[in-house]
C-alpha cells in the first residue's frame, strides 16, 4: 500500500480494488492465461500449481471463500492469491480474466463486464460479500488507466499527460478513500477508471513508458492532480469541489490561450454565466477545437455518445416533482422554483434553493455542493452544476429546463480540452503547465 508520508524514489506496487463490497458478489470467475505460469496461494501462504485454461471459481460462504479449479473443490480459507510465475508481458488482455466487473458504479452507464488484470489477485471475504484487489506495479497500473479513461486513438501528448495527471493523483494519495477497505484505490469512476489490459494499447504502454516516474510537484509536493471531462471552457478551483483549503495549482482559468477574452468573464454574476452557457466560447474543450462526432473516437468505451461542452435537459412540473420527491425526500405538491444561491468560478452551482408546494403550504429547501445538486437533478446523474433553469412564469410552472456546460467537476485537468490541445500541437508538458500552473514536472523513480 502507499504511504502518504512518503514520496517513493523507487517504482511503488498498489493495491486496486476490483470488486468492491457494494458490488455484492457471492461468485468470482477467474480464467488462467496461456502465459506466465500461475500458482495458487492461501492464507497460510501453501502453494497449489495452476494450468494454463484452469476456470477458478471462488464462493462466498458464511465470512470464508471456497475456491474450486475446474469444478473440484480445492479448499476453504479467508483469503486466496493468484500469483505470476514471472514477468508479464504488457499487452492488450494480458494476464488473468475476471468473468465479471462491475464497470460505471453507480452512474446512468453501470454495466458488468469482463476484465483481463495483470500482477497479482488476491480474493477475500469484507462485509459479507466478496471482494477482488489487484496487486501490481503502478507503471502497469498507469498504462491501464490512460486507456480506460480515453479512446485508444488520442494523440500521444494527450496520453502522456493524462499518465502523469493520474500517476501525480495516485502518489499525492490524498484523498484515501479505501484504505480502511485494505487497498489505495477502486477501479471506477470515485477515484480512476481501470478496466486492467482490457483494452491496453500500444500508445497507452509508450505514453507509460516514456513518462516513467513523472510527476507534478509544487512546492516540494506531488500534486494532488485532479481531472474530469470537460470543465465547459473555465476551470473550477479546489475549494468549490472539495475542501475549503485552496490548491494554488488550481486556478479559475479559462480553458483556452492565453490572449483568449470574452466579455463574460469572470463569471460574476447570474446574467454572465447565463450568456456564458448560451454560447459556444472558443475554447481547447469547445466543438470549436474538437466536434463533438470527432470526441466520440477520443472518450473511454464506457462513456454514452452525446453532447458534453453545453447540454440541457427538459423536465415537466410532474417530472420535476416526482424527481425531487424521490431524491431528497421533500413530500412536495409542486414544485415552484429552482434558485441559484452559490456558483464557483466556471458557473458551478455549489448551493440553489428549491421553492414548493407541501400540502398547500410553501416550503424551501437548501441544497449545498456540486456533487449532491448533480445527484439531485438526474434519475442518476447530471454532467455537471454548471447550469442555468428558465421555467415558464405561471404560478405553477408547467415545465423547467435546465441549460448547462461540462462534463464532471471541472477543476484541474479538462481530458476533453486537452485533446483539443494536444490536436493544435501543444507539447505534454504545455498542457500540463496549462492546466496546473506554476507546478513543475519532475522523475523521482527511474
Ligand atoms: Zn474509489
Ligand atoms: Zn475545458
Amino acid at each position: 500500500m502507499l504511504n502518504p508520508d512518503i514520496i517513493p524514489s523507487v517504482e511503488p506496487i498498489i493495491r486496486v480494488g476490483v470488486v468492491l463490497p457494494e458490488d455484492n458478489f457471492k461468485i468470482l470467475s477467474l480464467t488462467v492465461p496461456e502465459k506466465p505460469d500461475y500458482f495458487l496461494m492461501n492464507a497460510s501462504d501453501e502453494k497449489f500449481s495452476l494450468h494454463a485454461g484452469d476456470q477458478i471459481e471462488v464462493s462466498y460462504h458464511n465470512k470464508v471463500c471456497a475456491l474450486s479449479i475446474n469444478g473440484k473443490l480445492t479448499g476453504i480459507d479467508n483469503r486466496w492469491k493468484v500469483i505470476p510465475d514471472d514477468d508479464i508481458q504488457m499487452e492488450n488482455k494480458a494476464g488473468l480474466k475476471i468473468q465479471e466487473v462491475v464497470s460505471g458504479r453507480g452512474f446512468h452507464w453501470q454495466k458488468n463486464i469482463a476484465v483481463y488484470v495483470s500482477g497479482i489477485v488476491e480474493i477475500s471475504p469484507l462485509e459479507d460479500s466478496l471482494i477482488l484487489v489487484n496487486e501490481l506495479p503502478i507503471e502497469e497500473y498507469l498504462m491501464c488507466v490512460a486507456t480506460s479513461e480515453m479512446g485508444r486513438e488520442c494523440p500521444r501528448e494527450l496520453i502522456e499527460s493524462q499518465t502523469i495527471t493520474a500517476r501525480s493523483w495516485m502518489l499525492a494519495n490524498v484523498e484515501q478513500k479505501h484504505v480502511h477497505q485494505g487497498f489505495d484505490v477502486c477501479n471506477d469512476d470515485c477515484c480512476q477508471r481501470y478496466q486492467g489490459t482490457t483494452h491496453l494499447s500500444n500508445q497507452s504502454i509508450e505514453g507509460a513508458m516514456n513518462t516513467r516516474g513523472q510527476v507534478l510537484m509544487y512546492k516540494g509536493d506531488i500534486c494532488d492532480a485532479r481531472y474530469s471531462k470537460s470543465c465547459g471552457g473555465v476551470m473550477e478551483t479546489f475549494e468549490n469541489i472539495w475542501e475549503e483549503t485552496p490548491l494554488d495549482y488550481m486556478r479559475p482559468l479559462p480553458d483556452a490561450p492565453q490572449d483568449f477574452e470574452n466579455p463574460n468573464l469572470p463569471l460574476d454574476s447570474e446574467s454572465k454565466v447565463r450568456q456564458w452557457i448560451s454560447s459556444v466560447p472558443n475554447t481547447f474543450c469547445s466543438p470549436h477545437a474538437i466536434s463533438e462526432k470527432e470526441l466520440k473516437k477520443y472518450l473511454g468505451s464506457v462513456d454514452e455518445e452525446g453532447s458534453y461542452f453545453r447540454w440541457e435537459f427538459y423536465f415537466t412540473q410532474e417530472k420535476i416533482t416526482r424527481l425531487m420527491n424521490k431524491k431528497l425526500k421533500l413530500d412536495a405538491d409542486n414544485i415552484l422554483d429552482i434558485i441559484p444561491v452559490k456558483r464557483g468560478y466556471s458557473g458551478r452551482l455549489t448551493e440553489i434553493k428549491i421553492l414548493y408546494l407541501q400540502k398547500g403550504n410553501k416550503k424551501e429547501f437548501i441544497l449545498k455542493d456540486q456533487y449532491f445538486i448533480r445527484q439531485a437533478f438526474h434519475e442518476s446523474f447530471l454532467y455537471s452544476s454548471a447550469f442555468v433553469i428558465d421555467k415558464d412564469d405561471r404560478k405553477i410552472p408547467e415545465y423547467f429546463e435546465l441549460r448547462g456546460a461540462g462534463w464532471g467537476h471541472g477543476a484541474g485537468y479538462c481530458q476533453i480540452g486537452a485533446v483539443g490541445m494536444a490536436l493544435k500541437g501543444y507539447a505534454t508538458d504545455e498542457i500540463l503547465y496549462h492546466y496546473f500552473p506554476g507546478s513543475e514536472l519532475k522523475q523521482i523513480y527511474k
